[in-house]
């Protein structure tokens, strides 16, 4: 059994919130959300960040990418945008060592 989260979410041994799923994508609701819609994009397969995944496997980057888009269409976000976060690095914050790509929308932000 594998000790990444993200994988045991994908596996189905830890529930989720799925708003989208495609053969190689999956996306979720966040668990402790930081805006009105927070959604997490993931490749299924295990990549520690998107630099790797970037590295590794450019088409499975651009089916995330294309997750990330559907999910912002799926829940309304086309119109008053969206921002797109990758933590890369626990100094900058990243907690799980899953590649993924938070989508967040419902709320207005500054300059970044
Ligand atoms: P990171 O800090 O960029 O690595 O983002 C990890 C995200 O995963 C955080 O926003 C957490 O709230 C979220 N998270 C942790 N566990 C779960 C879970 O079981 N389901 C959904 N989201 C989770």
């Amino acid at each position: 059994m594998t000790d990444c989260l993200f994988c045991r979410i994908v596996a189905g041994e830890i529930p989720a919130t799925v708003v989208l799923e495609t053969p190689s994508v999956l996306a979720f609701r966040d668990i402790h959300p930081k805006a009105p819609v927070h959604v997490l994009v993931i490749p299924k397969e295990h990549y520690a960040d998107i630099a790797a995944l970037g590295a590794g496997d450019t088409a499975l980057a651009g089916e995330l990418l294309a997750g990330v888009a559907a999910v912002a269409e799926k829940e309304g976000l086309l119109g008053d945008g969206f921002r797109v976060v990758f933590n890369t690095g626990e100094s900058v914050g990243q907690s799980v060592f899953h590649a993924h790509a938070h989508v967040l929308g419902g709320q207005t932000y500054g300059d970044l």
